[in-house]
């Protein structure tokens, strides 16, 4: 199948490289001029795990080339727009300029019969909108939402855990279906659960799915806060809640809350879609899960400040993470750096490290010290501050950290390392939500 995928961001750099490992023909499109050369040439623009070897394997079969011209688009039968919806400055809702920019520059490439599919999250009524100049080229538009975990995007687009397609009614719909389940024919052999529905389930289906992951982590994060004042321990809690089948145990894990370049945008999107629908009542309890999420930060900070008896000028703070979560470099919204600024803006000397980020937080916070050595970060640190478990950070020796940093508080903002282990070394340890 001759693909174009639109947008080659951490979405669509993966989709393009995936669907041709798959053995599709594919042609990448993105505006960004400095990425498509990386692109081009082999090289990932972004940390993900996987991604340079199916990148290279894909190029090298001639099935994968990167191009700034949306006319290397024509002749492609299908066309995936993968460009970012990012939240608009001043405003909760989604920004669909990008999305809008892409589908007017696909039409005049669009033939009869071509298929133009959706992978963006949008606001609901977003792809009832689109399709109508879709239409009026002959093509056919459908929403396949995308569920991929950045740090397992390359095995999440090769074997997704389910597939979603919103079509429209009718002999367009059918024919949409079936041009998908070619272009996902391997997953569609395996199995894969799917399900067909139309354009607003199949955009709602991915906010509502983001919106319950948020609700689930601020909700393990609103009994840390009673587990803070009570003396209970909110990791044992959240063991023998998630021992219930109904609940499970996975993302009950407390600690500084979710962030990155879709939870927390999503969340807020949908939000001001459901006011714009009349309906904002019906999601309001997402606005106290975005604000749970926001007090862990402060609350992070607030240890530290404690810790460092409120003399935070002149005091060395090592943060352990930038990335909003592990196996990535990606710093949108991502609480760790968030951290790193507030106690940087109360006077104290930050350092910080991670594996993947540091560049890209330098660029947004250049005023933060950096390291990528993890002795001299940690080297006369008067407080360490672990706010993304990168598995480097969980293996920290405490013996040896204390060896090299002047003050004796670790406050994990994780709930990831051995609490004893660090307290048999001497350090005081402070969690989220555990006495
Ligand atoms: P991103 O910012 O990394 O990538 C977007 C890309 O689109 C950029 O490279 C940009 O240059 C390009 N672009 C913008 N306008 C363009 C245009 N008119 N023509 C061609 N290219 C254009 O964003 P992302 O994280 O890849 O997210 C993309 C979409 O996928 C968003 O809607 C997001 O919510 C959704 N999504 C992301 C993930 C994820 O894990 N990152 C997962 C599921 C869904």
């Amino acid at each position: 199948m001759k693909i174009s995928v639109i947008g080659c961001g951490y979405l669509g750099a993966v989709h393009a490289s995936a669907m041709a490992e798959l053995g599709h023909e594919v042609v990448g499109i993105d505006t960004d001029a400095p990425k498509v050369a990386m692109l081009a040439s082999g090289r990932a623009p972004f940390f993900e795990p996987g991604l340079p070897e199916t990148l290279r394997s894909a190029i090298d079969s001639g099935r994968l080339r990167f191009s700034t011209d949306i006319a290397d688009a024509a002749g492609s039968r299908v066309h995936f727009i993968a460009v970012g919806t990012p939240q608009q400055p001043g405003s909760n809702a989604a920004d669909l300029r990008y999305v809008e920019a892409a589908v007017q520059s696909l039409l005049p490439q669009l033939a009869a019969g071509d298929l133009v599919v959706g992978k963006s999250t949008v606001p609901v009524g977003t792809a009832a909108r689109l399709a109508e100049p879709i239409e009026a080229s002959g093509a056919t538009l459908a929403w396949n939402p995308e569920f991929l975990r950045e740090g397992f995007a390359v095995q999440d687009t090769v074997r997704p855990d389910r597939l979603v397609y919103g079509v429209p009614s009718g002999e367009a719909g059918e024919r949409a279906v079936n041009l998908l389940n070619e272009v996902y024919a391997s997953a569609v052999v395996a199995r894969t659960p799917l399900v067909v529905t139309d354009y607003a389930t199949a955009e709602l289906v991915k906010v509502a799915a983001n919106a319950f992951l948020a609700t689930k982590i601020s909700f393990i994060n609103a009994m840390a806060e009673i587990a803070e004042v009570t003396g209970a321990d909110v990791t044992q809690l959240a063991d023998a809640i998630g021992f219930d089948s109904r609940i499970g145990r996975k993302f009950l894990n407390a600690g500084v809350g979710f962030g990155g370049g879709c939870l927390p945008k999503d969340i807020r999107a949908f939000t001001a879609r459901a006011e714009e629908l009349g309906r904002g009542d019906s999601v309001t309890f997402l606005k106290e899960v975005d604000s749970i999420n926001l007090r862990r930060r402060q609350r992070v900070v607030d240890l530290a400040v404690t810790a460092l008896g409120d003399r935070l000028h002149g005091a060395k703070v090592a943060v352990l993470g930038l990335s909003f979560k592990p196996h990535s470099d990606d710093v949108r919204d991502s609480p760790a750096l968030d951290v790193a600024v507030r106690l940087h803006g109360l006077g104290a000397d930050v350092v910080a490290i991670d594996p993947e980020a540091v560049e890209n937080a330098r660029a947004r916070h250049p005023q933060l010290g950096y390291s990528t050595d993890l002795e001299q970060t940690l080297r006369d640190a008067d407080v360490v501050v672990l706010v993304t478990e990168w598995p480097q950070f969980r293996e920290i020796d405490p013996v040896w950290a204390a060896t090299l940093a002047r003050g004796r508080t670790i406050i994990d903002g994780r709930n990831t390392l051995d609490a004893t282990g660090w307290r048999d070394a001497g350090w005081t340890y402070l969690g989220l939500g555990r006495p």
